[in-house]
């Protein structure tokens, strides 16, 4: 990896600031800038300082206790996540707010006020106990964005068992690795979802998972009734509502829970390799996600607030279940497709519900761009008073699309950086404090030591790139990978002793701004250029006629790496010889004549991981030829075949 991959002309060539509003500068929850260095100076006393926002049923003796790599925070301490996230709600004026406001992808919807949703989780409690489910057992959950997946979470959380969600968009392999990785005996599922208004058999592929696996018991959520056409094996499954019907309607009462209990276990999203079962702890994570809601999303009582994740990845967990529950905020949860009847859902849903905070991905702001700007433009907005991206580096270009477009210019954006292992933002802009620059996430969040170092870990100059790094714990790290602890020691801490290590490579700016350029692995040297593909993709959609761009280095007889471009064009415009010409030279113009793509190819989507990543490691797979790697985690695995054939032509 470069440690000199100080060529970021396209990047530091955005020189667009943005302030935050004075409006909204003054009704921040963190508006005193001052509160960086009094972090700095005293990380753990501005954790502890921030646990109190919580409900613990014994306090703490010790903030933290750290054997690199392994910490314990709030060691001592007693709570539970659920209690947090739900009842501790109950008993105040927030007894009767909507804590969760869902709508179905057919168009039925349904809310849960903090009150309803207390008796659920109480109910979904006594019926996992009912199946035997004790303190510490892993239980699978294999669910639709539908009301039955916060519940089951969250009544796992009240008993001590550990979840363990796998996305619906896994197909049954998948699924039954999971379930042998964590070896779970019960797994929750559904008789089938819904997307773009086809089924997705639920059921189907957790009757081919299990088989061969741990699993004795299995709970059916009727999602789409008689359709859906599923057979309960007797002995084995249940229907959740007969189940459910069968419980009383007595409060259950949660378990306390240590602090470094482990609160679930999730896989990553398998962009660069195998997943990894990343455990998260009850204190140190809820107290993350907590804090990160009050200060990066500023969220308020009166607050809608709508993250577009699937709670089948860590984002969804963190900031559509913890983060907000734990805050007594309204969430909106929506099941299906964002382009579903029409390519306007999202913007139908914040119109109607009145959403004020909207979180999505950068590669579905990149899909919205592709469409044009008239599907938002068909809605009333003017709700919206912050926006967030997460997932992947954002281009500028996207970013002032987010911002002119959804914005409406008002909005300030929070660019969050962080992983599955970080368990909530680590770098991103506190709304109400910190100027943006478009494609950048700023500088860490208070209580969080982020550097860019050198290949001997020192610190880099503003001015240049290298590792990103986090060189103290924080408390929602992750604790270990499940079942592999040397693992967890080899791919965190095993290149510099006792600092973290993301894998994420990143630029520091003149301000000490951190520009993430993507994956360490994925860094081009064309002729002893270091050239992040971050660069040269913001440059190609910088381009009017580019929707989305993956850069990949190929092995090059003469340069070392060649530069190989997979383009989308926008809907209307014709992939031609002549735009190949001109995306070669807007490149060459815009970074420099090394960072011109040796070839363009044109295809009309790039492999992405389930959780909509772009999967770089395949593009370089397909472009030299080689058997490709683990697929298991991609979207639309027809996707690979078609570039294939693309290639060869
Ligand atoms: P695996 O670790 O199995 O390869 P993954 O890294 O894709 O999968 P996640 O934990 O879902 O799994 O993704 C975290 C990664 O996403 C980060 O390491 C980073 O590369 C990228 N990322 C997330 N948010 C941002 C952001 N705001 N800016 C830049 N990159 C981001
Ligand atoms: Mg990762």
């Amino acid at each position: 990896m470069s440690v000199d991959s100080n060529r970021l002309d396209t990047l530091l060539k955005e020189n667009r600031r943005f302030a935050p509003p004075e409006a909204f500068r003054a009704q921040a929850n963190f508006n005193d800038p001052g509160i960086y260095e009094r972090a700095a100076a005293d990380p753990e006393a501005y954790w502890a300082e921030q646990a109190g926002n919580l409900s613990w049923f014994t306090p703490w003796d010790k903030v933290l206790e750290w054997n690199p790599p392994h910490a314990k925070w709030f060691v001592g301490g007693k709570l539970n996540a659920a209690y947090n996230a739900v009842d501790r709600h109950r008993q105040g004026p927030r007894k009767n707010k909507a804590a969760i406001i869902w709508e179905g992808e057919p168009g039925d919807s349904k809310v849960y006020t903090y009150d309803m949703l207390g008796r659920e989780v109480d109910k979904a409690a006594h019926m996992l106990k009912s199946l035997g489910v004790k303190k510490g057992d892993r239980v699978t959950v294999y669910l639709p964005m539908i009301p039955e997946l916060p519940i089951t979470l969250l009544a796992c959380a009240k008993i001590g068992a550990i979840h363990s969600v796998v996305f619906g968009g896994f197909a049954a392999n998948s699924l039954r690795d999971r379930i042998l990785d964590a070896d779970s005996r019960i797994l929750i599922t559904a008789d089938a979802g819904w997307r773009r208004g086809s089924l997705v058999p639920l059921k189907k592929n957790a009757d081919e998972a299990v088989e061969g696996t741990s699993v004795d018991t299995i709970v059916v959520v009727p999602r789409v009734g008689e359709k859906a056409g599923v057979q309960l094996v007797e002995g084995r499954d249940h229907d959740w509502n007969a189940l459910m019907a069968q419980q009383p309607a007595t409060p259950f009462e949660a378990e306390p829970m240590d602090a470094e209990d482990i609160l679930f276990l999730l896989y990553t999203s398998g962009t660069t390799g195998k997943p990894k079962g990343i455990v998260h702890t009850t204190g140190g994570y809820l107290v993350g996600a907590n804090t990160s809601l009050r200060s990066v999303f500023d969220i308020k009582d009166e607050d809608v607030y709508f993250c577009t994740a699937d709670i089948g990845w860590v984002t969804g967990h963190t900031y559509i279940v913890y983060g907000p529950l734990s805050a007594g905020a309204t969430v909106v949860m929506y099941e299906g497709a964002p382009d579903f009847p029409d390519r306007d859902r999202f913007w139908d849903i914040v119109e109607k519900y009145g959403v004020t905070i909207f979180y999505t991905a950068p590669t579905s702001i990149r899909t919205f761009m592709k469409w044009g700007p008239q599907y938002v433009e068909k809605h009333n907005l003017s709700t919206l008073r912050l926006l967030g991206t997460v997932g992947e580096p954002i281009n500028p270009e996207a970013w002032m699309w987010f911002h002119v477009h959804v914005g409406k210019e008002q909005c300030p954006i929070v660019d969050t950086w962080w992983q599955t292992e970080t368990g909530c933002a680590m770098i991103a802009p506190l709304p109400g404090i910190t100027e943006t620059k478009p494609g950048s996430a700023t500088r860490p969040v208070p209580g969080i030591l982020v550097d860019v170092v050198d290949e001997q870990g020192n610190s880099v100059e503003p001015g240049n790139g290298g590792y990103l790094v986090i060189k103290k714990p924080w408390p929602s790290m992750l604790r270990t990978v499940w079942g592999d602890d040397e693992r967890f020691r080899n791919t965190y801490f095993g290149k510099f002793e006792g600092i973290y290590l993301p894998g994420d490579g990143a630029h520091l700016d003149e301000d000490n701004y951190i520009w993430i350029l993507g994956r360490i692995d994925d860094v081009i040297n064309v002729s002893g250029h270091r050239i992040g593909t971050m660069e040269v993709e913001s440059a190609l959609v910088a381009h009017p006629s580019v929707a989305e761009a993956a850069v990949i280095g190929r092995s090059h007889d003469v340069k070392g790496q060649a530069i190989t471009a997979f383009v989308t064009v926008k809907e209307g415009i014709e992939a031609n010889d002549a735009l190949v010409a001109e995306l070669k030279q807007h490149v060459a113009t815009a970074i420099g004549a090394m960072a011109r793509p040796e070839e363009i190819i044109f295809t009309a989507e790039l492999p992405k991981t389930r959780s909509a990543k772009i999967m770089r490691r395949l593009l370089r797979d397909i472009a030299e030829g080689r058997v490709l790697g683990d697929t298991t985690t991609l979207a639309d695995p027809s996707v690979v075949e078609q570039l294939k054939t693309l290639y060869k032509d």
